[in-house]
């Protein structure tokens, strides 16, 4: 039987691959394990194998898992991947290093505010909705660039990289080619895009992060 520390090992090799073969300099491209839905448990293996960057989409479920695992382990840095609310601002800058859906005005500010009153500074990435769909959070890629430039003048935020979660149906190649030209527009240096099914093209297209969760952990 395969378990979870086999397959981060396997998921490390498919990424040192790729970043060989598109021609990214060895170890350019972070591995955010997904860890959400599955309790410490089913954590702990795949830290015991040296895995210390996780990625969460939800507080209140970050907040009950990762500070005792903390404890246990130094060193852990926890990305929060899914929406956030404003009323949730402080708890994310609490607890997260990085945070990838930063994608309205209304969470800048609140984020922004949380930062100064906690003296933290989470790194932050702006979520992007590339395919333009309307259930889907993050803002629209005509406002990304500005937005951006936004969040550094009227909020005093560092924004430092894009985020994006292609359609399901769609081939992520284009959506990948697109958040890249953005970030390189805004001049940010961060892509985080790429998950279990497509992180191979993601690398091709320049992430700088992807996010891992079933290929780890197994199905949710
Ligand atoms: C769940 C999730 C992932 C991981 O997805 P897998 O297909 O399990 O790898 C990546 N990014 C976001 C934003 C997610 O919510």
């Amino acid at each position: 039987m395969v378990d979870a520390a086999e397959r981060l090992a396997e998921i490390r090799n498919r990424i040192a691959r790729a970043e060989r073969t598109h021609a990214r300099a060895p170890g350019s491209v972070t591995l955010v394990a997904v860890s959400k839905t599955f309790d410490a448990d089913a954590i702990r293996p795949v830290i015991a194998a040296g895995q210390r960057v996780f990625g969460e989409n939800r507080v209140q479920e970050a907040k009950a898992k990762w500070p005792a695992l903390r404890e246990e382990t130094p060193g852990i840095e926890l990305h929060l991947i899914g929406p956030l609310q404003s009323n949730k601002a402080r708890e994310a800058v609490e607890l997260f290093d990085v945070i990838h859906t930063v994608d309205r005005e209304k969470i800048a500010a609140a984020l922004a505010e949380e930062m100064r009153r906690l003296g933290r500074s989470p790194r932050l990435l702006v979520q992007v909705n590339t395919g333009l769909e309307p259930q889907k959070a993050g803002i629209d890629p005509r406002e990304a660039v500005a937005f951006v430039e936004r969040c550094r003048t009227a909020h005093g935020l560092a924004i430092a990289g894009l985020m994006c979660i292609p359609p399901v149906e769609d081939q992520p190649g284009p959506h990948f080619a697109l958040l890249e030209k953005l970030a390189r527009e805004a001049g940010v240096g961060l892509l985080s895009m790429g998950m279990s099914s497509d992180f191979e093209t993601a690398i091709q297209f320049g992430a700088t992060h992807v996010r891992v969760g079933s290929a780890i952990f197994g199905a949710r």
